[in-house]
C-alpha cells in the first residue's frame, strides 16, 4: 500500500509548481532524467552477463570452488583454504584493495554421530547435530522418547520430560516462524529435565534428510546435546507414540567445541573516481554449513557479489563512489564476521551510501528488498526501469539480511537480492545443498540485476537520501 501511494504521490507532483513541493517535483524529475541515461550501461550490462563473454561465468566460478573446497564450516581447514583461494581469484581478476579483515570465529565439529532406535524396532535415524551441540557421552545417551509437537505441549507434559529425550515434531509454518524450534529446542527440553533433544529438520519438504544449523543454550539451563532430524522420523515417532508404543533411542554424538580461530572477511574494490571515500557495499558470505557443498547457502549471493565487480571492470567503468565487495565469514555462528566488520567500521558510516547482501539463493530474480527512506525508495523504483529488458522490476520490503543489519538499524540504505525462494528450504543446509541446486541462467539474471544496481548507486551524482 505504501508503494502504491508514493506512485501516485510522484505523479501529482508536477502540478504543484509554485508550492514548497516543486524543490522536490524538480528533484524527482532531474533524478529520473538522470537513471533514464543509464540505460545503455544497465543494457551492456545484461548483455555481458546473460548473452556475453561473462555468461555463466559466476556459476562455473562457483562450481570450481565448491568442487575444489567443498563445504566451509566456520573455524575449519576449508574455510580457511576457501578464503584463501577467493583471495588470490579476486586479484587474478585485476580488483582494487584486496585484502583480508581477521576475525575470531566459532570453532565446533560435529564428529561421529548417530541415533539408533532400539524400540520398538531397530531402526537407524539420519541426525546431524546442531551447530554448538555438547557432545553425548562416548557410550550413548539411552532413553525413552517423548514426541511433542510445540513448546506449549511440552510445558504441558513437563513432568512427562524427565529424563527423556525430548523429540518435537512442530509442524513447518515458515522458516522465520519454525526456526525457534532448531535455536530453543535444547533450552526449553533442558529447562524441564530431558536429557537430549531431536527436532524435525526446518524444512517445507523433505526426501528423509535432516537439515543442521545454529542452536543456542542459556548460561542456567542444562546444555543437553541436541540434533535435527527428518521430516519423515519426526512423523513416524509421533505416530508410534500416539498408538501408546514406547520408543527408546541411543543418541551418540561426538561434537566439540574448540577455542576461537582465527578467520577474514575478504575485500576487494572498484575504487571511486570522484567520492572515493564513498562506499557502495555489495556482499555474500563464504561459509557455510559442514554438508552439502554451500553452493546454494551462500555460494550464490557470494559468486554473484563477485560478479558485479569482474562486470563493471569488464565493461571499463569507474563509478563515482567505491563499490566494495565483502565476502563474509562466520554468517553461519550468527553474523560473527559481519559483525566485527561493522565495529571496525562503523566510525565511517556516514560514508555508506547502501548496504547490499544477497543470501537468499540465486534463482530465478524478481526484484529487489529494500530497506530505506521513501525518497530513497522512489530512486530505486526508477533504477529497477533499467531491469526492463530481462523484466526484474520489483522491490519490495525488508531489505535486510544478517551480515548487513548492524547497518540498516543505523539508518544505512539495506537491499537484499529478492529471488523466487519457493526451493530454498528444501535444501537449506541439508546435503542437499550442492552445484546442482544451482542454474547457470539464473545466475546470470541476478549478476544482472545485482549489477546494474549497484553500479547506478555507486555513479549517481546524488547520494541515495536517508
Ligand atoms: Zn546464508
Amino acid at each position: 500500500m505504501k508503494f502504491l501511494f508514493l506512485i501516485t504521490f510522484i505523479h501529482i507532483l508536477p502540478q504543484c509548481s509554485g508550492n514548497p513541493l516543486s524543490r522536490h517535483h524538480t528533484t524527482s524529475e532531474e533524478i529520473k532524467r538522470e537513471i533514464a541515461r543509464y540505460s545503455d550501461i544497465a543494457k551492456a550490462i545484461i548483455n555481458l552477463a546473460v548473452y556475453g563473454n561473462a555468461q555463466n561465468r559466476s556459476y562455473e566460478r562457483l562450481a570450481r570452488f565448491v568442487d575444489t573446497i567443498g563445504p566451509r564450516l566456520s573455524g575449519s581447514k576449508n574455510l580457511e583454504m576457501a578464503i584463501k583461494y577467493i583471495f588470490n581469484a579476486l586479484q587474478e581478476d585485476g580488483l582494487e584493495n584486496v585484502h583480508l579483515e581477521p576475525v575470531k570465529v566459532p570453532h565446533w565439529e560435529r564428529g561421529v554421530e548417530s541415533a539408533m532406535m532400539l524400540a520398538p524396532r531397530s531402526y537407524n535415524i539420519s541426525i546431524l547435530g546442531l551447530g554448538s551441540s555438547v557432545a553425548t557421552p562416548p557410550e550413548g545417551i539411552t532413553a525413552e522418547v517423548l514426541v511433542v509437537t510445540s513448546f506449549d505441549e511440552l510445558h504441558k507434559r513437563a513432568q512427562d520430560a524427565k529424563g527423556k529425550i525430548v523429540v518435537y515434531n512442530q509442524p513447518y509454518i515458515s522458516y522465520e516462524e519454525t526456526v525457534k524450534y532448531r535455536l530453543l529446542g535444547a533450552v526449553e527440553a533442558g529447562k524441564v529435565g530431558a536429557v537430549a533433544s531431536l527436532i524435525r529438520s526446518v524444512t517445507s519438504f523433505s526426501i528423509n534428510s535432516p537439515h543442521t544449523g545454529l542452536q543456542k543454550y542459556q548460561f542456567d539451563v542444562p546444555k543437553i546435546p541436541t540434533a535435527c532430524i527428518s521430516v519423515e522420523d519426526a512423523e513416524m515417532m509421533a505416530r508410534v507414540a500416539s498408538r501408546g508404543t514406547k520408543i527408546v533411542v541411543t543418541l551418540k554424538m561426538g561434537a566439540k567445541t574448540y577455542p576461537d580461530a582465527t578467520s577474514f572477511n575478504t575485500v576487494a574494490e572498484i575504487v571511486g573516481s570522484k567520492y572515493p571515500e564513498q562506499v557502495v557495499l555489495v556482499s555474500g558470505h563464504l561459509d557455510s554449513w559442514d554438508v552439502g557443498q554451500g553452493a546454494m547457502d551462500d555460494g550464490g549471493g557470494a559468486f554473484i557479489s563477485w560478479e558485479a565487480l569482474s562486470l563493471i571492470k569488464e565493461l571499463g567503468l569507474r563509478p563515482k563512489r567505491t563499490l566494495r565487495l565483502v565476502l563474509w565469514t562466520a554468517e553461519e555462528q550468527g553474523g560473527v564476521g559481519a559483525q566485527q566488520y561493522y565495529q571496525l567500521h562503523k566510525v565511517n558510516i556516514s560514508n555508506y551510501d547502501i548496504v547490499m547482501e544477497s543470501d537468499e539463493g540465486t534463482f530465478t530474480p524478481m526484484g529487489l528488498a529494500f530497506t530505506g527512506s521513501d525518497k530513497a525508495r522512489a530512486i530505486l523504483k526508477e533504477i529497477m526501469q533499467l531491469l526492463q529488458p530481462i523484466n526484474v522490476t520489483n522491490i519490495y520490503e525488508n531489505g535486510g539480511g544478517t551480515d548487513i543489519d548492524f547497518w540498516v538499524r543505523d539508518g544505512v540504505p539495506g537491499a537484499s537480492l529478492y529471488d523466487d525462494i519457493s526451493k530454498y528450504f528444501w535444501f537449506h543446509h541439508s546435503q542437499g545443498d550442492t552445484m546442482t541446486v544451482q542454474d547457470p541462467s539464473q545466475m546470470n539474471l541476478c549478476a544482472a540485476v545485482w549489477t546494474v544496481i549497484s553500479y547506478v548507486i555507486a555513479d549517481m551524482e546524488e547520494r541515495l537520501p536517508r
